[in-house]
């Protein structure tokens, strides 16, 4: 492996096709063309041997319908900001969820990603945009729980723990599930005795052959 060498630059160019979809935002309608341009240089989230520039190309549209004239801009690429949102995102998390100082942030962006920024801006960002970021991280994700879970299967022999056997390994033959009101999903067990057949055929969850 070497490691004695340079950084090489990439540049990576975004057309308005990529980002755009010219739809008037006054009128609605398509009859859209692109009537004047400028390219954006915005440093990007780089490598230890890779620096990366976006080249965002920034259309001004015109529509033919109605006359009017508009911008649309790149989520990633914020209109008026120097770095892209990725930047910025990692300099908010690592305060935040890593407890980085500033100094630290500007020095591994540099280092190891191939973005210099100032310790002033890393503050400013901290400052201005903290509250909007933490927001949206904390913000449940609708995804992350499935709304209805009809049935679980987990393979697997169960063991429990719980208060009704303190003290002595219960090998446990069912588990259910339970939806909790956070939306978490809990495995419970019965608390004493074995389920009786028919029960163990409705139950949500099995055990795999344990002999
Ligand atoms: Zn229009």
């Amino acid at each position: 492996m070497d490691f004695n060498h340079a950084r090489q630059t990439t540049r990576k160019r975004i057309e308005p096709k990529d980002y755009c979809d010219g739809k008037c935002t006054k009128c609605g309608s398509t009859d859209t063309y692109i009537r004047t341009s400028h390219v954006r240089e915005i440093p990007e989230m780089g490598t230890t041997v890779e620096e990366v520039i976006a080249e965002v190309r920034a259309p001004t549209f015109a529509c033919r319908a109605c006359g009017a004239t508009f911008t649309q801009e790149h989520p990633h690429y914020p209109p008026k900001f120097e770095y892209s949102l990725a930047v910025v995102e990692y300099a908010l998390t690592r305060f935040h969820y890593h407890n980085s100082s500033t100094r630290e942030i500007r020095r591994d962006l540099k280092v190891l990603h191939g973005v210099e920024v100032p310790e002033g801006t890393i503050d400013t960002w901290i400052k201005v945009h903290s509250a909007d970021f933490l927001a949206a991280k904390q913000a449940p994700d609708p995804e992350a729980v499935p709304q209805a879970v009809e049935y679980a299967t987990i393979d697997g022999t169960f063991v429990s723990t719980g208060p009704d056997v303190v003290g002595k390994k219960k090998r446990v033959d069912w588990l259910s599930v339970t939806p909790l009101a956070s939306g978490a999903l809990a495995l419970t067990f019965p608390a004493a005795g074995r389920p009786t057949r028919a029960r163990s055929r409705s139950c949500h969850t099995r055990k795999k052959n344990s002999t």
